[in-house]
């Protein structure tokens, strides 16, 4: 796997069978120039300098590894985490939100547009452009405005307008629709942030590689801790960049078992669950082709997670290539399981997870009591501030 970077994905951005560009013509130009700049910016020195010291002195990387020991005790195991609930803003998100912005930046752009769901993605990439002096607009159907009511102020107070998309169902899907609406408008002075591994090319190439940082810290850090790697490492699956962050770190090494969790909701039924890969079809959604959960028309399905970072009917080209190439082991965790963890990492280690990272760490868990002798590193990809309300007014205090 040691070409693993320069192999994949090739130069029409597919990973093997999956990722690509299914656009029409005109926004093809577009991708092309992106990827074009970012292909040279990228290996620019100004560019690498100028991440490097943002990530450092902005974001507060590198984040803490840290081993559990009251976990770790009760469940058998190491239990290990990755820290990027400490990344400024609370998640893993802003690895590639600044990366993208810095991109924008670089190429001369004047604002940053995206849509957001439950509104993480929007309040990381309204952070960036408060951080560069770019103008951003958000996207947001107008029922997740409502449900979101805290993460649209937030976007707010950082200075993005937050824009409510009102037809249709006026959720996640039309946001997509008004922002892609808004930026092939203007594609010279705006450009469109994504917000995981997925889209046309180059976006699962660029968050990728903006999210590597995680990995490479991780395995650094696991090494000096331990003077080993990690015999498991654990992430969860939305559309799947913090798993891609860290397991790009331990791609080339063997003896290291890659696990990608996803949410297998309130049941195994098709609408109740997000579960893209364990139970889905190859399809082309979105603009790139990955595992998809469709109807019996082949439209997206509808999908559910506790977990509202979690629920996407498709996942990154990437995973779906190591999937297939069995090199990383998919696997689902349900709400009910999500919430135990929730609460189990809260009160024995203090650490209030996000929904989205309690799916790895219920993961972990089953692990841990299947195999005490092993390691294992979770990346816990944000902090659980923003889901306190929903869980307890939902489940209650645990007894
Ligand atoms: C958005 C989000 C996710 C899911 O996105 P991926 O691209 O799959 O990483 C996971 N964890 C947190 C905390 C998130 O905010």
């Amino acid at each position: 796997m040691s070409n693993y970077f320069k192999k994949y994905p090739n130069n029409e951005g597919f990973f093997e069978d999956y990722g690509g560009a299914f656009i029409p013509p005109f926004l093809e130009a577009e991708m092309k120039k992106i990827t074009d700049a970012y292909n040279t910016i990228s290996k620019s020195h100004n560019f690498i300098q100028e991440l490097r010291s943002i990530r450092k002195h902005y974001q507060g990387r590198p984040t803490p590894v840290y081993y559990c020991s009251r976990l770790s005790e009760k469940y058998g195991g190491r239990i290990y985490l990755k820290r990027e609930d400490l990344n400024h803003t609370g998640a893993h998100k802003l690895n590639h939100c600044m990366g993208e912005a810095l991109l924008a930046k670089h190429l001369g752009k004047k604002k940053l547009i995206a849509e957001t769901g439950a509104g993480q993605h929007g309040v990381a990439l309204a952070t960036a452009a408060a951080y560069f002096g770019l103008e951003c607009d958000i996207y947001m159907g107008e029922v997740d405005m409502k449900k979101q009511q805290p993460n649209v102020v937030r976007m707010q107070i950082l200075g993005a307008n937050v824009i409510p998309a009102t037809h249709g169902l006026k959720t996640l899907k039309e946001a997509v629709d008004s922002a892609f609406e808004a930026y092939l408008k203007d594609p010279e002075t705006t450009i469109y942030c994504i917000g995981s591994v997925v889209g046309p090319h180059p976006f699962p190439m660029m968050v990728r590689d903006f999210q590597r940082v995680v990995g490479i810290e991780a395995r650094e850090q696991f090494l000096e801790m331990t003077g080993e790697l990690p015999d498991n490492v654990v992430a969860c699956v939305g559309g799947g960049s913090n798993a891609m962050g860290i397991f790009s770190g331990f791609l080339d090494d063997e003896e290291c078992k890659l696990h990608g969790i996803e949410p297998a909701g309130r049941s195994l039924e098709l609408g109740e669950h997000a579960a893209t890969m364990t139970l889905g079809t190859p399809g082309i959604i979105h603009g790139f082709k990955c595992y998809t959960l469709q109807d019996e028309k082949g439209e997206p399905a509808p999908v559910h997670s506790i977990a509202s970072g979690l629920d996407y009917p498709g996942v990154g080209p990437e995973h779906s290539m190591l999937k297939d190439m069995k090199k990383v082991n998919y696997d689902s965790i349900n709400d009910n399981e999500t919430i135990d963890a929730f609460y189990e990492l809260s009160r024995l280690e203090g650490i209030i997870p996000a929904l989205e990272s309690s799916h790895a760490v219920a993961y972990a868990l089953k692990l841990a009591k299947k195999q005490p002798q092993k390691s294992i590193l979770v990346n816990l990809s944000g902090r659980g501030d923003k889901d306190i309300d929903f869980v307890v007014e939902t489940f209650g205090l645990p007894k």
